[in-house]
């Protein structure tokens, strides 16, 4: 009956090139990625056997991945995992994608971390997604104990999944919108990714973010929506001498450190993110000095 046209590893991934072509900035990976996944193979394994035949249930299999990527869902979804500092976190449609910056909102907070003397650090993680800094945290800081907020349920649901995952238990989740079900708690550092896009931003309509929940990324007409009720409420969470460590948007760094200074922050300073942009303000609750 009809033909069969044997696929090989190499024709079934100069075939999804092209496909990807008009969608994907990186059809290539692309290929590779969903090929590797739907074979089960590493990367290495398929530039060894580009001769290698696909069976047909196989091939079905990539091309289905290679239609949702087509369609313009992001890898990450498609594959239901990201890889972020050491871990590779369970994410979905409920929660962002992590986002290589982030760590440096990580590595700031495991800084002010080793500066306190404090033998049981408080830590929260506002908005936490997939878990991404609450996790990563709480790996590189096993005497920390992490409060993990989001007011997503099924955002938290895999959070939750993620911790399990890698046996983390100095974490807790709860649901919460910012500091609303935290009423109780007291932290040495406030960690947050927060929505920070302009409503409007056209960004919001195209590629990877038009997947991904507008809830984590919109946020009012300026992007400050949620940046300013953070920073206003943080000074009543944070312990003397703690530190609120905030994300934002490559032209959000001024007006961020203004509010924090506006709210009483002192040591207000601004990291970069890996292109170069003002990404990670942070600032500490003043220390009240005993007279
Ligand atoms: N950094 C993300 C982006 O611009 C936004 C994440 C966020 O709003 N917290 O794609």
């Amino acid at each position: 009956m009809g033909n069969t046209i044997k696929k090989t590893v190499q024709s079934a991934l100069s075939d999804a090139m092209l496909a990807l072509f008009e969608t994907s900035t990186s059809p290539e990976i692309d290929a590779e990625v969903l090929l590797g996944h739907s074979l089960g193979q590493s990367r290495a394994w398929l530039l060894t056997y580009q001769e290698e035949e696909l069976d047909e249930k196989q091939y079905s299999e990539f091309q289905r991945l290679v239609d949702r990527r087509k369609q313009g869902e992001p890898i990450a979804y498609i594959l239901g995992n990201r890889e972020f500092w050491s871990l590779n976190l369970n994410v979905s449609p409920a929660t962002l994608i992590p986002r290589p910056e982030t760590e440096i909102l990580v590595e700031v907070a495991i800084e002010k971390a080793s500066l306190s003397t404090k033998n049981t650090l408080s830590i929260a993680d506002l908005g936490t997604g997939s878990g991404a800094i609450a996790l990563a945290l709480a790996s590189e800081l096993p005497a920390a104990f992490i409060t993990a907020v989001d007011q997503s349920k099924e955002a938290l649901a895999v959070a939750i999944q993620n911790a399990e995952t890698y046996q983390l238990s100095n974490v807790e989740f709860i649901s919460s919108n910012w500091f609303d079900g935290l009423l109780e708690h007291q932290f040495d550092l406030i960690c947050s990714n927060p929505p920070y896009i302009e409503t409007q931003d056209p960004h919001l309509q195209q590629g990877d973010l038009r997947f991904e929940p507008h809830s984590a990324l919109a946020s009012g007409p300026d992007g400050f929506f949620d940046l300013q009720q953070i920073i206003a409420k943080a000074p009543h969470y944070l312990n003397d001498g703690g530190w609120l460590i905030l994300e934002h948007g490559f032209q959000q760094a001024m007006r961020t450190q203004t509010l924090l200074e506006e709210h009483g922050f002192v040591n207000i300073d601004t990291r970069e993110d890996y292109a170069g942009h003002p990404r990670i303000t942070f600032g500490q609750k003043q220390l009240i000095q005993a007279l």
